[in-house]
């Protein structure tokens, strides 16, 4: 675990409820998991009489509140990005366990279901003067090693431009929309969602076998230490030089990975082949990258696929990372909840 060790990556579990169709069809068999959150731990089971218990830095029951998942899961790496650092909140797992339930929801009838994107604006905004800072935002879709701006879709090659000297990654050709409310917000979030399923289905494919990403920039003006009111005696020596305010960019990366599932490449050929290869390659450039930062190692490799290269100045160093893995109940999808599992034990 990292508690909060800027660098490390936090990890999380959450448990969808059973759905309808889960109700009827599992009625006679247990969850596939056992989950003490109070322990922070997670038992699956592997038959009636054994299990293998897991160990998290939280553990979320289909029980807990969109609110809670965001002040363990998110909240600590959004006070992170208002002070100047940057940040990654991930969410992955298999299609159907959760993503975009807790990342994406808008919340609008009822704002207690808000999920993680709004939330984090919400409390960006309250935080921020907009006086003296900015907020803008950028929503891509990575598909195929291609990315595209889901704020103008017809710009679908958009180039990942990274800094030599300092190491940070910009995306130039993106769509950077200022954000002045959670209205403004909200509406963004719509727009790039019509335009990412007008897409797909141009693309023939599905939004689970893409990666969304939102990223969003903040711009704080703040006092540099140089323009601390200086002491009495050398009052003298600052007298001509007025305080110049200087700008503190950082960026909250959120991240709705593609469907974690295994498509089998037995059945597949042609076009989904193609596409469950490039989820494979990214799902596992991205597990290896996590891996190496919660081992401490010297080399991250981010340079594997574009989502890594992507995310190279939003996790590691002073970055602050969480991922947060979605499973369901069913023992029928008992594989693809294992195979989740382990990826974010990985992580850890
Ligand atoms: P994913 O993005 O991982 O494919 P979704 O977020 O679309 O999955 O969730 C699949 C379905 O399960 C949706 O109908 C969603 O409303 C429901 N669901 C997911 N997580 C929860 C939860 N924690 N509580 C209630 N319903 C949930
Ligand atoms: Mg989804």
């Amino acid at each position: 675990g990292s508690d909060g060790v800027p660098g490390r990556v936090r990890v999380a579990v959450r448990l969808r409820p059973r759905n309808a169709e889960e109700s009827v069809a599992d009625a006679d068999f247990a969850d596939c998991v056992e989950l003490q959150p109070e322990l922070k731990r997670l038992k699956l089971r592997k038959n009636n009489w054994d299990s293998e218990t897991y160990e998290f830095d939280e553990v979320l029951t289909e029980f807990a509140s969109q609110k809670r998942v965001y002040e363990v899961v998110a909240k600590p790496v959004v006070e992170s990005v208002l002070d100047g650092y940057n940040g990654t909140v991930m969410a992955y797992g298999q299609t159907g366990t959760g993503k975009t339930f807790t990342l994406g929801r808008l919340g609008e009838e009822d704002t207690s279901a808000r999920g993680i994107m709004v939330r984090s604006m919400e409390e960006i905004l309250a935080n921020v003067s907009l006086e003296t800072d900015s907020v803008s935002v950028s929503y891509l879709q990575l598909y195929m090693e291609s990315i595209q701006d889901l704020l103008d879709p017809a710009n679908d090659n958009i180039s990942i431009v990274e800094d030599p000297k300092t190491g940070d990654v910009s995306l130039p050709g993106a769509t950077h929309v200022e954000v002045r409310d959670e209205r403004d917000f909200m509406e963004l979030l719509r727009t790039g969602e019509a335009h990412r399923i007008a897409a797909n289905t141009k693309l023939n494919t599905e939004s689970s076998r893409s990666h969304a990403i939102l990223m969003v920039h903040v711009k704080r003006s703040v006092l540099g230490a140089e323009d601390v009111i200086p002491s009495e005696t050398d009052k003298s020596s600052h007298f001509a030089k007025p305080p110049k305010p200087l700008v503190r960019k950082s960026k909250l990366v959120l991240v709705d990975l593609a469907g974690s599932e295994r498509v089998h490449k037995s059945g597949s050929e042609g076009h989904m082949l193609e596409e469950a290869k490039s989820i494979n390659l990214s799902l596992s450039a991205l597990g290896k990258c996590i891996n190496a930062l919660a081992e401490n190692s010297a080399h991250v490799p981010v340079r594997d696929s574009k989502l890594t290269r992507l995310l190279r100045d939003s996790f590691g160093g002073t970055a602050r990372t969480s991922l947060i893995v979605t499973i369901g109940p069913s023992p029928r999808h008992r594989g693809e909840t294992t195979s989740t599992i382990l990826f974010g034990q990985r992580a850890m």
